[in-house]
């Protein structure tokens, strides 16, 4: 075990499952704040916006403000500053997406960028203007690229199942920036003012959080408590993998 700095987590699998708070992750973070170890959290989910997310956590016991939680939506709107000037944007997904580009000129017809999110209501009308548009010479940008998502009434199809759509009808795949990218990471230590080198991300995925990890050049530790029972058939191992976060203390 490493004494860290500050600490990354993903969401669910990791601190819940759905509404349901998973007891040992809580009392990890009671401890690090606590003990004044900075701590923010690494979502997929675009739907949400960072105030959304933080009153679920916050009616779970977790101290955090809107500041410390990164979606796939604030990371997309942080990629496309750091990235482009002055573009137009169309824009499909739900309130986290809408709000974090509502500062951006939103075009249907010549939009320089197509960014797509999760849209519960999305309809065949939205996805052909997304696809003419890339047709047309915008650059195609997807939040994030699950392929399907839990909610109460059981699998759903995520982002990935619709970015995918609009890929194949403009035969043009997106930029992704939720993880397994690393872009979300960055944006997230970038956002909260950590040094990479000395955070760890904490999640119960493989193929998306230990990955995104592993291409940030990030410690990881592998929670048991989700999706990833195993990591040992993997080819590159998490740093750590542990069953809990009993099993991890603070030195
Ligand atoms: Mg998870």
């Amino acid at each position: 075990m490493k004494a860290y700095k500050s600490y990354l987590f993903d969401l669910d699998g990791t601190i819940y499952h759905g509404n349901k708070a998973i007891s040992s992750a809580i009392q990890f973070l009671n401890q690090l704040e606590l003990k004044n170890i900075p701590y923010g959290f690494v979502t997929n989910n675009s739907t949400q916006t960072p105030d959304q997310v933080a009153k679920k956590l916050t009616n779970l016991g977790v101290k955090v403000e809107a500041r410390q939680v990164v979606t796939s939506s604030i990371a997309t709107a942080a990629y496309v500053r750091k990235h482009y000037r002055d573009v137009s944007v169309f824009v499909i997904g739900e309130v986290g997406l809408q709000e974090a580009f509502s500062q951006y000129r939103q075009d249907s017809i010549r939009p320089n960028l197509v960014v797509v999110g999760l849209d519960r209501k999305i309809t065949h009308d939205k996805m052909s203007v997304a696809a003419r548009c890339i047709v047309n010479g915008a650059t195609f940008i997807a939040t994030n690229p699950d392929r399907m998502i839990t909610q109460e009434n059981g699998l759903v199809c995520g982002n990935g199942a619709i970015a995918q759509a609009i890929a194949y009808a403009a035969n043009t795949e997106p930029v992704v920036i939720g993880k397994p990218s690393a872009e979300i990471l960055h944006t997230a230590v970038n956002q909260l003012g950590f040094n990479a080198l000395e955070t760890v991300f904490v999640g119960d995925n493989y193929e998306t959080d230990i990955l995104a990890g592993i291409r940030a050049k990030m410690d990881t530790i592998h929670v048991q408590t989700g999706v990833t029972v195993s990591c040992q058939s993997f080819d590159e191992q998490p740093t750590y993998s542990i069953p809990s976060l009993i099993n991890w203390s603070l030195l």
